[in-house]
């Protein structure tokens, strides 16, 4: 007799296909197969619990079946769990179309919804691209963004992307892109100062180049995600729109990763007072509930659309689940609880409180780096510590870290050689003193 346990391991084996993932390895493996959440933990199928050190892939704001936010979704499947936003609208849509203008950095008061980060992004480098198209200025059809830069797995978002690991496969199927240096202090000769300038030396030679031939420059902001968890110098993105704004390029922020408090700010763009023309949303918009995601742009760039039918200037783009009302009632409902539980304005004392325990990894002979803001944080691995050597990315060393934490208790997914920690916003301080005693644990265990 098997169990429903082993059933449903050998059907996960024989059927799902998962993502970011060699299936060869995976079905090698013991399955962690979840079956319900409850706080910030996760439960598998034996009842054992693991901490959700990543957020389940850095979405989950308040932990797993809160209450609040169930209530919401059951009280909007008691109305209507889907309508189109083709021609009409939806309570929830439009309730949170008005909350995320209000919130959002200055100017963007126009909401277009999504159900994935990528999607999100493949409609800000659409509406950037027609914008010009719809202006009459002719030849602005490429777009400039950063090295390392990940913004999604659709075929725009890959086209703006530079991890070659996993975007060079797919470059005869994508639209070319200017690529500027990612300011990558560790990795620098000349440190946070000299990074910064390569960076932006680069990106002022390209724009006083080629801005005629740029439509927008798409950046992560603050907090390069996929990379490794690369933290900007201070300054670094102020500068950088300023640029784009001087030459008349578009600012795309992808706050997807960083967005809703996760840096310490409701959005990364505010620690430094960058007001961008378009801006992605996505993961934690529904405090990691359920897929929504939403591009907001200007009143400038919605103007650009804005005319008779004939003119052919419509926004020719949407998706069959565009503005779901389950999804947007879940984001008001997280929004609500960020609001009311002083949420973003706690994450200061919850960061510094982990950047003094993870200090002492500082003294670990393997540990070259610990990048931190808010609660993003990545500590890259290194083989030696004085010449920074890379561990090679056969060796796994990040794989092996996350298996002990797992054994541990503890769910993350690292990026290559840098672990990832990034605890859900509703983190308490004793939750964080455990995890990261796990994180030290793990890292000490696989160097
Ligand atoms: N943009 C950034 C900065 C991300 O970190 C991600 C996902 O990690 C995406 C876009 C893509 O989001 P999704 O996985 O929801 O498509």
């Amino acid at each position: 007799m098997t169990t429903y346990g082993e059933r449903l391991a050998a059907m996960n084996k024989a059927h799902v296909w998962h993502p970011f993932t060699q299936m060869k390895d995976y079905n090698n493996s013991e399955p962690l197969i979840i079956e319900r959440g409850e706080g910030i933990r996760l439960f598998d199928m034996q009842g054992r619990a693991y901490y959700d050190g990543f957020s389940s892939v850095w979405l989950n704001v308040h932990g797993h079946n809160v209450p609040e936010l169930n209530e919401a979704i059951a009280d909007q499947l008691g109305r209507v769990a889907h309508s189109t936003l083709l021609g009409m609208a939806n309570i929830p849509a439009i309730e949170l179309a008005g909350k995320l203008a209000e919130i959002a950095p200055q100017g963007l008061t126009k909401v277009f919804y999504s159900d994935s980060g990528a999607t999100g992004v493949e409609i800000a480098l659409k509406m950037a691209f027609q914008y010009w198209h719809n202006r009459g200025t002719k030849g602005k059809t490429t777009f400039a963004t950063m090295n390392q830069a990940y913004h999604g797995d659709t075929i725009g978002a890959v086209s703006v992307g530079a991890i070659p690991l996993y975007h060079e496969t797919f470059r005869p199927m994508l639209f070319p892109s200017r690529v500027i240096p990612y300011p990558y202090a560790y990795r620098h000769e000349g440190g946070e100062q000299g990074a910064m300038e390569s960076t932006l030396s680069a990106l002022r030679q390209l724009l006083e180049t080629e801005a005629d031939r740029i439509a927008a420059l798409i950046v992560e902001p603050i907090v390069q995600g996929a990379s490794g968890i690369i933290v900007m110098p201070p300054g670094c993105l102020r500068e950088m729109a300023a640029l784009c704004r001087k030459h008349d390029v578009l600012l795309i922020a992808d706050e997807v990763a960083t967005g809703f408090g996760r840096t310490g700010a409701m959005f990364a763009c505010e620690l430094e007072g960058v007001a961008p023309d378009l801006m992605v949303v996505g993961k934690g918009l529904t405090g990691g509930y359920l897929p929504v995601a939403a591009t907001l742009a200007t009143d400038k760039v919605y103007e650009a659309f804005y005319a008779d039918y004939e003119e052919q200037k419509t926004f020719f783009h949407g998706h069959s689940f565009t503005g779901n009302p389950l999804g947007c009632a879940v984001a008001l409902a997280s929004l609500k609880l960020l609001e009311e539980r002083r949420m973003v304005e706690g994450v200061e004392a919850k960061a510094s409180f982990v950047a003094r325990k993870l200090a002492a990894l500082n003294d670990r002979p393997h540990v070259g780096e610990i990048r931190q803001k808010g609660l993003m944080i990545g500590i890259e691995l290194v083989r030696d510590k004085v010449s920074r050597e890379a561990y090679g990315w056969t060796e796994r060393i990040g794989v092996r870290a996350s298996l002990r934490a797992r054994e541990l208790g503890m769910l993350t997914r690292p990026l290559g050689n840098v672990i990832v920690f990034i605890p859900p916003l509703a983190s308490s301080e004793a939750e964080l003193d455990e995890m990261t005693d796990i994180l030290a644990a793990s890292i000490v265990h696989a160097t």
